[in-house]
């Protein structure tokens, strides 16, 4: 027989520890819900800023022991000038901004949390105005700022440790199993900056954010529209082998028409009004 059927005691507990642990179950999930930046959309995030920073801080290490540098100082400013008008915009002082120009003839960029971006010199071929450098810049800037990495890295440890995954995030630091989903979540370890692909609603979001950050630093909002639209061009080329970017950021034709349909909004409300200031 189940010796767990002959003690009355435990019985009796159960449902009551049940009702803890949901409750407690309820507390982290309730803690852990936010409202994302800018556009207030409720998301999952099982993870500190502080924890994604640290990582972010670490990958970025790893990042410029692996890739060489560009040693074109008047790209480097560039990418810094414009980099550091967004980082003002987006009003993060706790993020340790740095802008770094990558010597690589691939068409990629992102940002790691906390603010470390890396621009690909490869991808300045197609960015050649301010405006699109901006809108791609503020793109990258965005996932970090709306935090679609740590809702991702939320997500897997879901899927990997179900009910326990909010106990161990939130109390964890960094935890093994954190720094695990991070590696998986930002490509660090295997192939450095070519990151998972974000979902199509965090792209659509990054988009618009994006838009409003490089429009409030003070860049013309159809930099991303004539950027997207190289895109698309240049993923389309005969022959040409898409890079790793453009399969995870798709310059589809509904992503231009979502790009033309907020477009407007965008720049009255936050582009006219930094020109008025
Ligand atoms: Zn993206």
């Amino acid at each position: 027989m189940n010796p767990r059927l002959n003690n009355p005691l435990r019985w009796r507990l159960n449902p009551r520890l049940k009702r803890a642990a949901l409750l407690l179950c309820l507390a982290l999930v309730i803690a852990a819900c936010a409202k994302a930046a800018y556009t207030g959309r409720s998301q999952l995030l099982l993870i500190s800023e502080g924890q994604e920073t640290q990582l972010g801080l670490q990958a970025a290490q790893d990042v410029k022991k692996t890739e060489k540098m560009s040693s074109d100082q008047l790209q480097t400013e560039r990418v810094r000038r414009v980099g550091r008008r967004i980082a003002v915009a987006a009003n993060k002082p706790e993020y340790k901004w740095e802008f770094n120009l990558i010597e690589k003839d691939t068409v990629n960029a992102f940002c790691l949390p906390g603010g470390k971006v890396f621009v690909y010199t490869g991808i300045l071929e197609l960015a050649t105005s301010n405006d699109e450098l901006a809108a791609i810049m503020g793109h990258e800037i965005a996932h970090a700022l709306v935090r679609h990495g740590g809702e991702r890295m939320s997500m897997a440890l879901m899927a990997q440790f179900g009910g326990q995954a909010a106990s161990m995030a939130l109390g964890a630091g960094t935890s093994p199993a954190v720094a695990q989903v991070f590696s998986q979540a930002y490509g660090v370890g295997s192939q450095v900056g070519f990151l998972l692909p974000h979902s199509r609603s965090q792209e659509s979001e990054a988009d618009e954010v994006g838009m409003i950050i490089a429009a409030k630093a003070g860049y013309e909002p159809s930099g991303a529209l004539t950027l997207w639209q190289k895109m698309d061009a240049y993923s389309t080329k005969k022959g040409q082998n898409p890079p790793a970017f453009l399969s995870t950021h798709p310059p589809s034709k509904e992503r231009i028409k979502d790009i033309q349909a907020k477009m407007g909004a965008i720049r009255a409300r936050y582009y006219q009004q930094q020109l008025l200031n």
